[in-house]
């Protein structure tokens, strides 16, 4: 085949037409999950002004420094939303969501955008389902929202994952922490991956999940966190630990699980899969009780986690697990001539009022060719209409798994195909 004229931006997908039908179950599975945890949809837009995201994630982080498409228009630089955090908070201070009262539990679907190099498990547009818990410090909310997480996967069926759990602390602890840890690793500075000395004065935490060789000796001898942690952090870690425990959900604490923000506090996590290689990570979140407030609301703790929806599919794939079931035609219209068509074309809305799935031929071909096109439509019934039929108004209606045909009258054809597809399969 000739190379198209044009394709796809680099690292963007088409989803055809063979794959939506698993996007649309797994999305389905979303929101009939998150309606039984009482979570609400938002949709946000999929710009936001540059500055909300450099804020809303951090100057620093690899997101913004390398990833993120942005563009001027007018007197704003926008950027394409990397991630929904910082949106949702935006959108939450926005419209003082707060004012209606409680905690808010909002639950997104939808596309990404980071200027990643591509490869399996890693686009630059991609998908994230998501929650944000916006007014709860206490532990439940953390346990909830893992539980919302994992129930997916468990719906689903993915059942080979590992939960990393780990707290960095409140503010206090996290800013204590930090500099034991900038006193451990400053005598070896020179030993550094270069990345890692320049985190050392400003970010010592996001060593800590460096991969480059030279680190990991001092990274393993390091101090740890849980060390670190005050009264209030300890406490709130034991009680996500021992509810995740009540839920029976399995996990592992991993120190060196770090979120790199300062607005980043307690509970962070990350769910991954060996069915996935190289980009293995599922889902991740945590707790950010201080972003809230560096975006412009007034302090609210909050805890959330976002799921790449790709790297699901693609652990679907590897799992041989289908989400959707083939959608099937029930009803093909063969006809000839035409007055038979136009009959055709008046019969379809009255099928389908009934809530049958229907259709015909849009090229006038030959009845063979038409005969053909139900059988790779996998429709089935087929109706055949020719002018003997449309004069003595029955038309031969031919189930296709029995290769059966009776004669019909059009009343007769709904009710026999109704009462078809109402016994039980
Ligand atoms: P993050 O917002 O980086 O914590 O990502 C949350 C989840 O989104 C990850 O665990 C991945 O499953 C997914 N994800 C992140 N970046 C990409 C990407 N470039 N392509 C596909 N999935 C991604």
């Amino acid at each position: 085949m000739a190379k198209p004229s044009y394709s796809t931006p680099l690292g963007m997908v088409d989803i055809l037409p063979d794959q939506t039908p698993s996007w649309r179950a797994l999305e389905q599975i979303i929101h009939e999950e998150a309606a039984k945890f009482n979570f609400q949809e938002i949709r946000t837009p999929i710009l936001e002004p540059t500055k909300l995201i450099k804020r809303g994630i951090g100057q620093l982080t690899d997101i913004v420094t390398k990833e993120i498409f942005a563009f001027q228009k007018g007197d704003t630089n926008y950027t394409l939303r990397p991630e929904l955090t910082a949106p949702v908070v935006r959108s939450f201070v926005q419209h003082h969501l707060d004012q209606r009262g409680g905690v808010q539990k909002l639950y997104y679907i939808g596309p990404m955008f980071r200027a990643e190099r591509p490869q399996k498990g890693r686009q630059r547009q991609f998908h994230q389902f998501g929650l944000e818990v916006i007014g709860s410090a206490d532990s439940v909310a953390d346990i909830e929202t893992i539980a919302f997480m994992m129930r997916i996967y468990q719906r689903i069926g993915i059942k080979n994952f590992t939960l990393k759990l780990n707290s960095i602390g409140d503010l206090e602890s996290r800013e204590r922490y930090k500099q034991v840890l900038r006193d451990d690793l400053e005598p070896h500075r020179s030993k550094l991956s270069e990345l890692s000395q320049q985190r050392l004065e400003k970010n010592p935490m996001r060593i800590l999940d460096s991969k480059e060789p030279e680190d990991q000796e001092y990274i393993a001898k390091a101090p740890k966190i849980q060390d670190y942690l005050n009264e209030d952090s300890t406490i709130h870690f034991e009680k996500v630990k021992h509810g995740l425990q009540v839920l029976d959900i399995p996990f592992e604490v991993d120190t060196y699980l770090v979120r790199g923000m300062d607005y980043y506090t307690r509970t962070a996590f990350e769910l991954s899969s060996p069915d996935l290689g190289s980009q293995d990570a599922l889902a991740g979140g945590g707790r950010y009780d201080l972003l809230v407030e560096e975006i412009g609301g007034k302090p609210t703790p909050a805890v959330g986690f976002a799921a790449g929806m790709e790297r699901l599919l693609i652990a679907c794939e590897e799992l041989n697990i289908s989400l959707s079931e083939k959608s099937v035609l029930d009803i093909y219209i063969v006809s000839l001539g035409e007055e038979a068509r136009n009959w055709a074309l008046s019969f379809l809305p009255e099928l389908r009022s009934h809530g049958l799935s229907a259709s015909m031929d849009y090229t006038g071909r030959s009845m063979k060719a038409q005969m053909k096109e139900a059988n790779r439509e996998h429709t089935r019934f087929t109706i055949i209409a020719g002018e003997n039929e449309l004069n003595n108004r029955a038309f031969i209606l031919r189930d296709m798994n029995k290769s059966v045909e009776v004669n019909l009258s059009a009343k007769e054809i709904i009710s026999t195909v109704l009462a078809h597809k109402s016994r039980p399969k």
